[in-house]
């Protein structure tokens, strides 16, 4: 029997994995790998893979058999390629120990780096480096890490013992203590963890590394990794790779560095090096915000007004290396790459590179510039950006002339703007959020501790951290807008309040954020309407030349209509006619007209309404012009309608001169237990036909007389909703022709229309056959077929959804993301039926799913026609079908 392979080493000129193994080495492992073989400066070092973590989590935490004597080998590896030898005090091998799932979890997972000092190698690394002080600084480093992350030991003992020692020796900075004063803080810090553990600290190296990947692979199951992975949709049966790899030191003097880069602008997308650093700082200095990070290049540092020299400018020589590696990189990866790096004495290493996260304007930018350049084809460009992520681009931003009252400036860390009030608390932000009131989260640094406020909130403001903060970086991958580093604010968690410039801002102020500037502004501000162009418009004319399907809007305002156009709706898929209604001066009409007690009292309402309907199909037939309109006939659960205040009972009273007490009898009369599922939608058309053969009348007459006034031919679908039966549709598809035909021969011009219905209850999907007898045309209402399927209110399934999604029996919320294989059935059902009735009937969606891009894959994948969603997401949804058309293609 073979065995099982569980340690792949890398570096020394070759590497046992590559790329391709990420499942198995994680997304670092396999990229450390990848770059080995390269030929790129890495340290050399080995995997320990996934499948490791998974044995042990499904043995009762117990590693494989044959691991020890692996890592055993490898280790000997290692120290015949680095020339050093674990424990030896003449030369001594440290190692940096880290996790590395599949997917990256920023900030997730722990690291120790330093390992394999003690007494005897500190001493030894001391006479090597020649640097006692930075011998005795990193054994304490490595203490104190190691001790909290592997041992559990609270970390404030250390940072105590720190600061009592700085009081007592008048020092303020870590920097003023010598290599002695650090040697008596080992002491110090030695002493304290054995008090703590009731043993001593470890010194044996190969113990200590045991230790270390323990703590790797418990930490895949902490709360704070199981809610990111929450969060992420990443299964837990995925598991963590640990990588093992030698120290190389970025704090060994003023020619060693340490730094993080991306090979593009992760805000922006524009093509320039992009990134911080420190000079004679280890690993986490630069993320853990503690020091002021430096520019990378001249250019970002004369950008940003940055005193400190760039990178390009205090190591010239590493900074052109590191900028070749660069180009090597992205040329190899055809992607944005994010990059770990540290300088020893001039010497550069890379510690990590993968594809970077970025923002849905850099994402745009960024797969555009690639297409043109012809290093990725139209197609890859399409599929490089995720259509949910281009919703940051399709939200409000603050007009250039808006009144910025800034009460202070910090990072542009993450753009878009948003308005909310302040919360200082991860909780309460979530709790505000959940109550529908928009937050600002205001912390003075964030950790992985507050990833459900941050989620909860429109936008971040943190008073410390740089570009690459966990705020920053966090904010990006989510899509909020984030300001890190306002240093003019100063937070007052116990009082609940900031002060920034003088002025005072409490919990539940509102401020606006502009992440694209940096500034925090006071109140909320006015914002703007995006626009479709450049890269946005680009990368939208490719999607448009490869989808199959075509996308609608639902809207029925003209200002919606003209939004959803100008985003490159192909018609309308669903105007809801009783939306239109709701205006004031109409709402009295309507009532009217639904509390007549006879047809007489009917007629004479809908005479008043018929003006206003025609009026508003006018308009919106002249924006879309030749596109189809579907426009659904009245669909009213009637309490939205009845009258509500003693001031609407008068105003229908002295409408229809009837009492106001007759009046509050018919509209108690007319409520209903279970409106959902009562006198609505088709129902109503059957009982009260005046109503649609009204609506019928308003859009066959906006139709001829636009026709008349403009030339266009409007296209009208007239649908029917909440159909359950072929007889149905039969009586009410021949009342409304009947009106088609009396218009025409009125007008002498022929309105151009198909009659359809909405396939939304679980009968109409499966008497789909019967049903396309008559039906021109299926619109699939998913909102009330999820409804209906499930047994499910749609106004009542927010009290226990998120209990059934926190237990998993939903996955994902059936009304936004369509249940695939329940609803999904039923839709495939209806469109295989109809179609073998009418073969080539025109088959769409117009339920929230049709925006939703999971959901229009599967529309995609069934033969749908169209999709149709809000306006905003035409554009998201013009993407997802592009996506999906090509993923068919395989
Ligand atoms: C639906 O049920 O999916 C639909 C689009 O109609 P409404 O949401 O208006 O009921
Ligand atoms: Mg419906």
């Amino acid at each position: 029997m073979s065995v099982t392979k569980w340690v792949y080493a890398f570096g020394g000129g070759s590497s046992e994995g590559d790329a391709s193994q990420r499942e198995l080495l994680g997304g670092k492992g396999a990229n450390l790998a990848e770059m080995a073989k390269l030929g790129l400066p890495v340290p050399p070092g080995f995997t320990i893979t996934t499948a490791v973590c998974v044995a042990y989590y499904e043995n009762n935490k117990a590693y494989p058999a044959e691991l020890d004597a692996q890592i055993d080998a490898a280790l000997k590896n290692l120290e015949s390629v680095t020339g050093k030898a674990f424990g030896d005090p003449a030369n001594p091998l440290l190692v940096s120990v880290r996790s590395g799932a599949r997917a990256s979890m920023p900030g997730m997972m722990d690291t120790v780096l330093n390992l394999g000092l003690n007494d005897e190698t500190a001493e030894g690394l001391a006479k090597l480096s020649g640097d006692k002080r930075f011998a005795y600084d990193s054994y304490r480093r490595f203490i104190q890490m190691y001790s909290d992350v592997v041992l559990d030991l609270d970390h404030s003992i250390f940072e105590e013992i720190l600061e009592t020692f700085k009081e007592e020796n008048d020092y303020s900075l870590d920097t003023e203590l010598s290599a002695d004063d650090w040697v008596v803080i080992v002491d110090e810090y030695k002493r304290a963890a054995a008090d703590e553990l009731g043993r001593d600290f470890p010194t044996d190296p190969r113990e200590q590394l045991q230790g270390a990947i323990g703590a790797v692979f418990d930490s895949w199951m902490t709360a704070r990794a199981i809610k990111y992975r929450e969060l992420h949709d990443i299964p837990e049966n995925w598991g963590t790779a640990v990588n093992v790899q030698a120290m190389v030191f970025g704090n060994m003097g003023e020619t060693s560095a340490t730094g993080v880069a991306f090979t593009r602008d992760p805000s922006t997308g524009r093509n320039s090096y992009y990134g911080e650093f420190l000079i004679n700082a280890q690993g986490e200095d630069v993320v853990a915000g503690i020091r002021t990070p430096q520019c990378l290049t001249q250019e970002m540092r004369e950008e940003m007004g940055d005193t400190q020299p760039s990178m390009q400018e205090a190591l010239p020589d590493s900074y052109n290396e590191l900028a070749a590696v660069f180009d090597v990189l992205e040329r190899h990866y055809r992607d944005m790459q994010d990059i770990e790096f540290t300088v020893e004495r001039g010497r550069l290493w890379m510690l990590q590179t993968r594809n970077g996260k970025r923002t849905a304007k850099a994402a745009l930018k960024i797969a555009v510039d690639m297409a043109e350049s012809g290093l990725i084809t139209e197609e890859e460009a399409v599929m490089r950006v995720d259509p949910a992520q281009l919703d940051q681009l399709l939200h409000p931003t603050i007009a250039d002339d808006a009144k910025r009252d800034v009460l202070a400036t910090g990072l542009p860390a993450s753009p878009g703007a948003a308005a909310g009030v302040v919360v200082f608390d991860s909780d309460e932000a979530e709790l505000r959020a959940k109550k529908g009131e928009p937050v600002i989260l205001v912390r003075i640094e964030t950790s992985p501790e507050d990833i459900h406020g941050m989620h909860a909130a429109q936008g971040i403001v943190t008073a410390r951290g740089g570009m690459t903060s966990h705020a920053a970086v966090v904010a990006r991958g989510m899509g909020r807008p984030c300001v890190s580093g306002a240093g003019g604010i100063r937070i007052d968690y116990a009082a609940k309040q900031f002060t920034a410039g003088g002025r005072t801002v409490k919990e539940g102020d509102f401020v606006t954020i502009d992440g694209s500037t940096g500034e925090v502004l006071a109140g909320a501000i006015d914002m703007i309407k995006p626009e479709l162009s450049g890269d946005f418009g680009r990368l939208m004319e490719w999607a448009d030349k490869v989808r199959r399907m075509k996308v609608r809007t639902n809207a029925e305002t003209p200002a919606d209509v003209q939004t959803a156009k100008d985003f490159g709706a192909e018609g309308i898929g669903l105007c809801r006619t009783e939306h239109m209604f709701f205006d004031a001066d109409r709402i009295a009409a309507v009532r009217e007209m639904i509390l007549s007690d006879d047809k007489d009292g009917r007629v004479a309402a809908l005479v008043k309404i018929l003006p206003m309907q025609r009026a508003d199909f006018e308009s919106i037939f002249e924006i879309m012009e030749e596109r189809p309109c579907t426009i659904r006939l009245l669909d009213p659960p009637l309490h939205e309608f009845l009258p509500h205040t003693e001031e609407d009972v008068h105003a229908v009273a002295e409408a229809t001169g009837l009492s106001a007490a007759l009046l509050m009898q018919r509209a108690e009369a007319l409520s209903e237990s279970n409106p959902m599922l009562g006198h609505r939608g088709c129902r109503l058309g059957i009982t009260f036909p005046e109503i649609y053969e009204m609506q019928a009348r308003a859009i066959f007459e906006a139709q001829v007389n636009v026709e008349k006034k403009t030339g266009i031919k409007p296209v009208a679908e007239v649908m029917i909703p909440l159909v359950a039966t072929a007889k149905e549709l039969s009586i009410l598809k021949a009342a409304v022709a009947k009106i088609a035909d009396e218009v025409a021969s009125e007008s002498g011009t022929v309105p151009v229309y198909l009659i359809g219905t909405m396939i939304e209850l679980p009968r109409a999907a499966l008497r789909a056959d019967d049903i396309a007898v008559e039906a021109e045309f299926f619109s699939f209402g998913t909102n009330d077929l999820t409804q209906t399927t499930f047994g499910l209110s749609r106004d009542d399934a927010g009290k226990f959804m998120p209990d059934y999604i926190a237990q998993g029996i939903f996955e994902k919320d059936p009304f936004v993301t369509l249940d695939q294989s329940g609803v999904g059935d039923l839709v495939r059902i209806a469109a295989e039926r109809g179609r073998a009735t009418r073969p080539g009937l025109k088959l769409g969606i117009c339920g929230e799913h049709g925006g939703d891009p999971a959901s229009i894959h599967f529309c995609d994948s069934v033969g749908l026609d169209y999709v149709s969603c809000s306006p905003y997401r035409v554009p998201i949804a013009r993407l997802a079908a592009a996506q999906a058309a090509l993923k068919a293609r395989g």
